[in-house]
């Protein structure tokens, strides 16, 4: 019976999608976390249905049309990836790379540097997870990237952005932490990669995880901060802006995925688009 719900809104989500389409081109990003093994086909086809619609770009021509450098010609599409999980690595390898498309992976640093499974279960489930899960629920194969896997990305034509260190809601942190979180994240990726790091995404990317307060003292910090809110992006111009992002299971279907991507689900989340945008407008 769920899954005969769940299967109708995904086909009325892909009818409202063709009925609101607009030509205007639209500037869209999409968040995947982990990719198990057995979901590299599903994506691959993904990933080819949404080709017929949008170009693929990577993070440096991405920042490039928000500061208005370049033109919006047609749909782009940015994708990112959150959380550092090793099948991330694996599906870059194996679907993007030899399609030519590079991606931003968001770090949480700490993830990296656990040195044994049962540290990084451990922080699966206590962080990733925020405690709903016990170390031994966690798959064997949630197991983070290496350094160098990072690295060899990086030097493939991939961004790395912060997922902070430690993987908190940061509208709960004092403002201590929340500044170490910010910035050690930054500092480490950036001595690792030996780059600029620009980009930041806050954990569970949801409205309830941020505040006024904790999402400003990101924009100090990095120019493009992103979320977890579906839209386009488009609109927006800033030298400091917000990301809005899609989120996708990369076996979620090829239709729902393109009917996702180019908006069918953003009218849900406009509320929580206009109550950050507010924060970030009135920053003093
Ligand atoms: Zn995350």
């Amino acid at each position: 019976m769920r899954a005969r719900i769940k299967q109708r809104l995904k086909e009325l989500a892909i009818d409202f999608a063709a009925l609101t389409r607009s030509s205007e081109p639209q500037l869209r990003v999409l968040l995947f976390h982990h990719l198990p093994q057995s979901t590299l086909p599903d994506f691959e086809l993904l990933i080819s249905a949404l080709t017929q619609h949008f170009q693929f770009i990577s993070a440096a021509t991405f920042e490039k049309i928000l500061r208005r450098e370049e033109r919006l010609q047609r749909h782009s599409l940015l994708l990112t990836f959150d959380d550092g999980f090793r099948s991330q690595f694996e599906a870059a390898e194996k679907v993007l790379e030899p399609r030519g498309i590079t991606a931003l992976f968001f770090i949480p640093t700490a993830f990296l540097d656990c040195r044994s499974t049962e540290a990084a279960r451990a922080y699966v489930a206590s962080r990733l997870c925020a405690g709903r899960i016990s170390p031994s629920e966690v798959a064997a194969d949630l197991t983070p990237m290496s350094w160098e896997q990072l690295r060899i990305l990086n030097s493939r034509g991939h961004a790395a952005g912060s997922h902070t260190v430690n993987h908190p809601a940061i509208g709960a942190l004092s403002s201590d932490l929340l500044l170490l979180e910010l910035q050690n994240s930054k500092s480490r990726l950036s001595a690792e990669l030996e780059c600029d790091i620009k980009h930041f995404a806050y954990p569970f990317g949801n409205s309830a995880s941020v505040n006024s307060s904790a999402l400003k003292k990101a924009l100090e910090s990095y120019p493009f901060v992103h979320t977890g809110l579906r839209g386009d992006n488009r609109q927006h111009g800033s030298p400091a802006a917000l990301i809005w992002r899609e989120s996708l299971a990369p076996d979620c279907g090829a239709k729902f995925g393109v009917a996702t991507a180019l908006g069918a689900l953003d009218w849900w989340y406009a509320l929580d688009r206009r109550r950050l945008l507010r924060w970030v407008e009135h920053r003093s």
